[in-house]
């Protein structure tokens, strides 16, 4: 499933195209995706202008000169294609390289821009967990969708006194309350087991543990609140780099498979200088958890 990471490259991938065209007309080519779409939904969206390309946990938010955002999300295998007069391109590049069948292409934007270069975004998803809705531009935060999302990863206002605030009653081990999507949004398995072996924190501690009832914020939570900006800073940084290729070439780079520390790298030594221990996996909550039992305390 894309991550967080995953969605801010396709973002930026697209608004070079998306931002300030006008959308000619919308080829819907199926009833629904994960869910129907609504009523009207390429009437709506013929003629209008996009002002910018936004981005909310994992959902990009296209806002139209109108009271109306797209609301768009990839769930497990979607992925936007752009075809312009001279050549295609997939923004982004995927733990799971995406499909490119297109077969499996259910939406076609057709835009152009002010000096009538036009283009085509193509949303293609071979299993059809992705999904299109609109929301109203000065509603949007309270959309259902979004109304109970936590606090973005990204930016600075995710500090060490926040975290603290938010972990310091919580009971379930540290993993699942990072993954818990109404503390902080938009933060995936991949991710968590990243920040988690950056800040040498075990997985399996309670996540209470870090935080302190009486102070505003201890050593651990600052240093876990940096972790996970600079692991998702870093992974979106990566993915700027692979879009620069992928708009010269359309290949397969993959580079999530090739920066993991911990993710996927089960029996193979730690990456931290100095650790020498080795990856284990184990399940919680029914997803796999990567770390490394010689560092992470
Ligand atoms: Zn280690």
């Amino acid at each position: 499933m894309p991550e967080l990471p995953e969605v801010e490259t396709v973002r930026r991938g697209l608004s070079p195209v998306m931002e300030g065209a006008t959308i000619v007309s919308v080829e819907q080519r199926r009833a629904d995706l994960r869910f129907p779409f609504p009523d009207g939904f390429a009437e709506k969206l013929a003629g209008r202008r996009i002002m910018s390309l936004g981005r909310r946990a994992k959902y990009l938010l296209v806002h139209l000169d109108i009271d109306l955002v797209l609301i768009c999300h990839l769930g497990m295998s979607g992925s936007f294609r752009v075809e312009e007069a001279d050549a295609g391109h997939v923004p982004g590049s995927f733990h799971h390289e995406r499909s490119k069948d297109t077969l499996h292409d259910h939406v076609v934007f057709h835009l152009k821009d002010d000096r009538t270069r036009s283009a085509r975004v193509i949303f293609n998803d071979p299993r059809r967990f992705g999904f299109m809705l609109f929301g109203g531009r000065d509603c949007l935060e309270s959309h259902p969708l979004l109304s109970g999302l936590g606090i973005e990863p990204t930016g600075n206002a995710l500090d060490g006194a926040l975290l603290n605030t938010l972990l310091r009653e919580r009971r379930a081990p540290l993993k699942a309350a990072l993954l818990d999507q109404r503390l902080i949004a938009g933060l995936g398995n991949i991710y968590v087991c990243e920040a988690l072996w950056r800040a040498g924190l075990s997985p399996r501690r309670r996540a209470g543990s870090i935080a302190s009832t009486r102070r505003p914020s201890t050593p651990r939570t600052e240093l876990l609140a940096r972790s996970i900006r600079e692991t998702i800073a870093d992974a979106i940084a990566a993915g700027g780099s692979s879009l620069r290729d992928y708009v010269q070439a359309d290949g397969s780079l993959g580079y999530f498979q090739h920066s993991f520390s911990v993710y996927d790298r089960e029996g193979q030594p730690c990456r931290k200088s100095g650790c020498g221990g080795t990856v284990e996996r184990i399940v919680q909550s029914g997803r796999s958890t990567f770390y490394c039992p010689a560092c992470q305390r």
